[in-house]
């Protein structure tokens, strides 16, 4: 029976076949790997990772689709929300050190998930997702650009990134109103050390207000935890490079 795709959980299902090929060929699966693959909804992706792995665990909201992707062997169906998945215990189950995991991720929740996601980065070996590409460019970008903010900084501190793919509308069906690419995650071996919190809700005060001098929010916010260290708040949160965040979260931390 044909799936009529349901937009409330972010159903761009994928039916270029070149794309679908890139795409397998940037994570470039070996058999046996652990993949685990974060919405696989028709198995436009899932059946060529098969091909090349053997087995890929799946993680699938919704219910009619779960039932299709259960008929098949070589899945491993975890029917629920991503957000509710403890990946150390699925690395666990699998009894592997460390996962790969990728996905066509439903854009409405992608920014969550990828939070989500790294509160289990040490399980992880990579991750290779599609996302909107505005969101990617956030992901990437560098202090000084108009996309650098706290998703570029919280996600830089514990990956290294790279955009690999861009990939079209026409590519899905139904097509997304948006681009899309697809961006590699590979966690850094020697991340700072820091509490992730700390940097979050520093993160969070630089770029309350983006366009204005760091004297008023990150300064204040900086006495206030008793920080006495040197830190140049005659500056705009956005030309703070990632370093300078991560330095000045381990010295609090
Ligand atoms: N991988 C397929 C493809 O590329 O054609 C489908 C991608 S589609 C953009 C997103 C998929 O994620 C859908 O299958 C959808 O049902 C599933 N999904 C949506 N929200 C989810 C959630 N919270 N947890 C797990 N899967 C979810």
């Amino acid at each position: 029976m044909k799936h009529i795709p349901r937009k409330r959980f972010g159903q761009n299902f994928l039916t270029d076949q070149g794309i679908i090929e890139s795409i397998v060929d940037a994570i470039n699966p070996k058999p046996g790997q652990p993949l685990v693959e974060i919405g696989p909804g028709l198995m436009a992706l899932t059946q060529p990772l098969v091909d090349r792995t053997g087995e890929v665990t799946v993680i699938e909201l919704d219910r009619d689709l779960a039932v299709r992707l259960r008929t098949k062997p070589q899945l491993r169906v975890i029917e629920s929300d991503v957000l509710k998945v403890n990946f150390a215990n699925v690395a666990q189950e699998l009894a592997v050190p460390k996962l790969r995991v990728v996905g066509n991720l439903p854009y409405n929740i992608s920014t969550p998930i990828l939070f989500h996601l790294l509160g289990f980065v040490d399980v992880v070996q990579d991750q290779h997702f599609m996302l909107q590409k505005e969101v990617i460019d956030r992901m990437v970008a560098d202090a000084g650009n108009s996309d650098y903010g706290r998703l570029s900084v919280m996600l830089q501190w514990r990956y290294a990134m790279e955009n690999v793919l861009f990939v079209p509308p026409e590519s899905f069906d139904p097509p997304p109103r948006v681009n899309s690419a697809v961006v590699r995650m590979v966690p850094r071996e020697q991340p700072a050390q820091l509490n992730p919190k700390l940097l979050e809700e520093l993160v969070q005060v630089a770029f309350s207000q983006r366009r204005k001098i760091l004297r008023n929010t990150l300064g204040k916010w900086l006495e206030e935890k008793g920080f006495s260290g040197t830190f140049d708040v005659q500056r705009r949160a956005e030309e703070v490079p990632v370093a300078e965040y991560e330095a000045l979260a381990a010295s609090l931390s």
